[in-house]
């Protein structure tokens, strides 16, 4: 039923929003189809991100509606603790046709932050039950975001979001980032320079010993800080040192999974398959919260090696496996085969890439970052301090009819793998004027 939007800023504390800022200037969206957003003012707004990479098929699928709609009505909740119902099953089924070789047992979360989280306990609680319980140290990545949970800041690399919050997890260390854009501005694809950074980790095994790390997360490909890509060969490198020490590699698959960068998951896209992958986000098309992590079945086999009576793993969420979100993934899954979309993205990888290259030359554009449906073009940072240009393309595209996602001073678009060349042509063309008028 339509309905007067509200605007009173009284009441909603908006996350990761400077709140203040926003009372003056807001941006409502109130209708989405497709590749558009309209907002409350009527406007049509090209949706460049996927809502926040989430939305790979696009708005408003009937066929997820409708299977979510007839789930309420069939049966709204039923728990999985001691029991079940078929749907998580199912769904776990699927995604296991679908996920890197090996990585079949699945275990169901609400977002991309309780995936990190139950990643980050399923790999400690693994080393234990395999007799190696000195392996507790974990090892994450600076610029890297692994979500908002205290495990996912304290793996987690953005300063911003770990400063207010005291101490964290002991027992942490970062491996360099791999951002470097004085060896490779502008790289199409993967870039050259930087397998290097990854023999940190060498390093950190020498000052610890292996017998103490349990873990390694990485997003193979770095989404929220602005889109940096793994430098070739260097995933293939965490691989081949994590094996060798027996740690566990994990790989946050929340922004990269389902599509985002041409296969199902950046694993196959690059050949190196972890030990545990986490997903959210596309997993339902964004309509309904839902996250998975899936780990190599040598992984659950050791928690089903324990005594035969108890629980082999106290972890476990109300809606781990809610029907409603089951029956949401699995019309998303059957879209995402259906329409051959990750397929789609490849397709039309060339043509992106392309349209955005013609963006290298626009005034304080220092570095184009793409690959499969998604880019980070930087900016140099503006006078009056870091992130104001970010911020100001970010607000003149939108106003401007595109929505972008700025980081800092990155934009980063990743637009629904249903786009065709007109909406590239449009976003472009938007985005273009926007980094001209901020200049
Ligand atoms: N991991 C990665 C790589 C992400 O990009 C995000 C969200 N952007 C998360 C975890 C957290 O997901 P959520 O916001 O669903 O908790």
């Amino acid at each position: 039923m339509a309905h007067e939007p509200t605007t009173s800023a009284e009441h909603f504390w908006m996350p990761f929003t400077a709140n203040r800022q926003f009372k003056g200037r807001p941006r409502l969206l109130e209708r989405a189809e497709g590749m558009y957003y309209t907002d409350t003012d009527g406007r049509q707004v090209i949706d460049g991100t996927a809502g926040l990479w989430c939305c790979n098929a696009g708005h408003g699928r009937r066929e997820i509606s409708e299977a979510v709609s007839r789930q309420i009505a069939h049966m709204d909740f039923a728990p999985t603790f001691q029991m079940g119902h078929p749907l998580p099953f199912e769904l776990a089924e699927r995604l296991a046709q679908i996920s890197p070789a090996g990585l079949n047992r699945v275990f169901f979360t609400n977002s991309g932050s309780e995936s990190a989280d139950t990643a980050l306990k399923i790999a400690l609680a693994y080393q234990r039950a395999i007799g190696q319980g000195s392996r507790t140290r974990l090892i994450g990545r600076e610029l890297a975001y692994h979500g908002v949970g205290f495990g996912g800041i304290s793996v987690g690399g953005m300063t911003n979001n770990r400063k207010a919050f005291g101490t964290l997890l002991p027992g942490v260390d970062h491996l360099p980032h791999t951002l470097d854009l004085q060896r490779n501005a502008f790289s199409r694809g993967l870039p050259e320079h930087g397998v290097e950074r990854a023999d940190e980790l060498e390093r950190l095994v020498t000052l610890h010993g292996a017998e103490n790390i349990a873990a390694v997360i990485v997003e193979p490909m770095s989404g929220s800080a602005g889109v940096i890509l793994p430098p070739v060969g260097y995933l293939q490198r965490l691989r081949e040192i994590t094996r060798k020490h027996g740690i566990l590699l994990i790989f946050d698959e929340v922004i990269t999974g389902f599509g985002r960068v041409g296969e199902a998951f950046a694993a196959q896209r690059w050949g190196v398959t972890p030990d545990i992958l986490t997903c959210a986000k596309g997993l339902t098309n964004g309509a309904i919260p839902m996250g998975a992590v899936m780990v190599d079945e040598k992984i659950h086999e050791a928690f089903m090696q324990g005594p035969e009576s108890a629980i082999e793993f106290f972890h476990g969420y109300t809606y781990s496996g809610h029907p409603v979100a089951c029956a949401a993934a699995l019309a998303t899954q059957e879209i995402y085969q259906r329409e051959n979309l990750f397929q789609k993205a490849i397709e039309i990888e060339g043509y992106w890439q392309d349209a955005l290259f013609s963006l290298q030359g626009l005034p304080n554009v220092t570095d184009i970052r793409t690959v499969g449906l998604v880019v980070g073009i930087q900016f140099a940072a503006h006078a009056d301090g870091a992130g104001k240009r970010g911020y100001e393309v970010f607000r003149q595209c939108f106003e401007d009819g595109l929505l972008a996602r700025a980081s800092g001073d990155t934009i980063a678009l990743s637009p629904a793998l249903i786009v065709e060349r007109e909406h590239i042509d449009a976003m472009i063309e938007r985005l273009a004027g926007a980094i001209r008028k901020a200049s």
